[in-house]
């Protein structure tokens, strides 16, 4: 006989109403009276369909309405049959057209930051003997590779990446034009951002990047006492003092789209609090996102288990203060959190962390294709060359030992929806393997998950009108 039990899910509550976090499927359910007493009733065993409205059916529940309310739940898999299958398809996908190149257009800076993945103690590339700067025509070659291997997608974009990128600034220039020719011969849509540490900035190309409207993201870690800190150029000169008019001229200046600061936190630089209000209200940066340091434990800028807790209270308290925004429909730029409350409306159920080597692939200087920006140049997530392609069966090997469904340790994880084991990457420097999941931090996405959807469910309750703006914007 084919009883029911309750389906793997995380309850949280927010404006007074309870929710549940449906897994896999990544769905938010609101249970009304009836359904929460039917999920109590199933909290330790599990019970037939004639159980379950035999032990329910009272004044106040018709055994139509108990029917109905299994269906449903069943529906949103807040309750399962033994006979279901509930885990994601173990096949990779058939077909995975490209949407996004990252042209790394240099490996050189004229920054020496200490905890960079370039070239810092956790460096895993090794460009020895290949070219330091893209030339015209391999990236050519890059924007040829996205616009076929697009297939139906209709729009596709170019990311400009580093070292830093303005140190090539002329080969961005003639990509974009060539990017556009492309777009215009295909009828397809390209779209550009880039990366930069700011400190070549010039009113030249303020004006290109605004005329263009590429979007742009800063990498910067707050005041100058907290950037200075790493953020340095060779010989120890911090940079705090010369990027600073620079990108408040390119505030000023490119309006046309929001442009993000980007923090790498560090043991020595976690003020998350202080340094999102220096970034946004006297700067004037409208988005703000963190990242903790990618880095081997032993690392002296590593941060341990007590500053990842701090990193967190202090994430919760932003998140609060986000909440506090969007209840009066007004803009907050943390964007940590909107990033996540983007994926939990859109109700995403990721077999894959990130579209590294799946819809997004970096290019090296030298044309070497890495699953993303950070594996150019290096031997662990090589997937091909420009002259010769995507190498198919070294993406294959990636997408299968990168599935959720292979990372067994994530399997029983309610965080598994927007999770999914976490950055390759990251992966690669703790453990040296790309398909690992990032077990060091669980408890910290648990946690900030856990803070995101409390405020999904407080937004939804109290102004759902807001939740709106995410429809639009699509998942990356
Ligand atoms: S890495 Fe950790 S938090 Fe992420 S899905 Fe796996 S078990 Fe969950
Ligand atoms: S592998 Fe890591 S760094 Fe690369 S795109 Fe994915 S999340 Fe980002």
């Amino acid at each position: 006989m084919s009883v029911y039990r309750r389906g793997e899910f995380h309850e949280f509550s927010g404006g007074d109403k309870s929710y549940l976090y449906l897994v896999p499927s990544g769905g938010i359910f609101a249970p009304d009276d009836l359904s929460k007493s039917l999920l109590k009733l199933l909290e330790t065993d599990g019970l037939s369909r004639a159980e379950i409205v035999t032990q329910l059916r009272s004044d106040k529940y018709s055994a139509f309405e108990l029917e109905e309310c299994i269906d449903e739940l069943h529906g949103a898999q807040a309750i399962v049959l033994d006979t279901d299958v509930t885990d994601l398809p173990t096949q990779i996908p058939e077909q995975f057209p490209l949407q996004t190149a990252v042209l790394n257009v240099t490996n050189q800076c004229n920054l020496s930051c200490s905890y960079c993945y370039e070239y810092g103690e956790d460096r895993i590339a090794s460009s020895e003997g290949k070219t330091k700067f893209m030339e015209e025509e391999t990236a050519r070659q890059a924007i040829d590779l996205l616009f076929e291997q697009s297939h139906d997608r209709r729009s596709v974009h170019v990311t400009f990446f580093g070292g830093e990128t303005l140190l090539n600034f002329e080969v961005v220039k003639s990509a974009v034009e060539y990017a556009r020719k492309r777009a215009a011969e295909t009828g397809k849509y390209v779209d550009f951002s880039m990366t930069t540490n700011a400190t070549m900035l010039t009113e030249e190309i303020i004006e290109f990047l605004v005329k263009n409207n590429i979007g742009v993201t800063v990498s910067i870690d707050g005041p100058k006492e907290s950037n200075d800190r790493f953020r340095v150029f060779q010989g120890g000169k911090g940079s705090y003092d010369v990027i600073a008019p620079k990108i408040r001229e390119l505030l000023k200046t490119h309006r046309g789209r929001p442009i993000g600061a980007r923090v790498t936190l560090t043991a020595q630089v976690v003020n998350v609090k202080a340094i999102f209000r220096h970034l946004t209200e006297e700067m004037g940066f409208t988005e703000v996102g963190f990242a903790p340091v990618t880095t081997s434990p032993v690392r002296l800028y590593a941060i341990g288990s007590n500053g990842l807790d701090d990193i967190l209270t202090q994430f919760a308290e932003l998140a609060e203060e986000y909440l506090a925004h969007a209840l009066r429909n007004e803009h907050h730029g943390f964007s940590n959190i909107s990033d996540t409350l983007q994926e939990l409306h859109h109700g995403v159920s990721k077999a894959y962390p990130c579209g590294a080597g799946l819809g997004l692939i970096g290019v090296s200087p030298s044309g070497d294709l890495g699953l993303c920006h950070r594996f150019v140049d290096s031997e662990a997530g090589l997937i091909g060359h420009l002259n010769t392609g995507i190498d198919r069966t070294a993406q294959r090997a990636h997408l299968t030992s990168g599935h959720i469904n292979n990372k067994y340790d994530c399997h029983t994880c309610w965080a598994r929806p927007v999770c999914s084991g976490g950055c390759y990457h990251e992966a690669f420097v703790r453990y040296g393997d790309t398909s690992r999941p990032n077990l060091h931090y669980c408890d910290w996405i648990r946690g900030w998950t856990d803070v995101c959807l409390r405020v999904y469910g407080e937004i939804a309750a109290r102004n759902p009108d807001y939740l709106k703006r995410f429809e639009d914007r699509k998942v990356a």
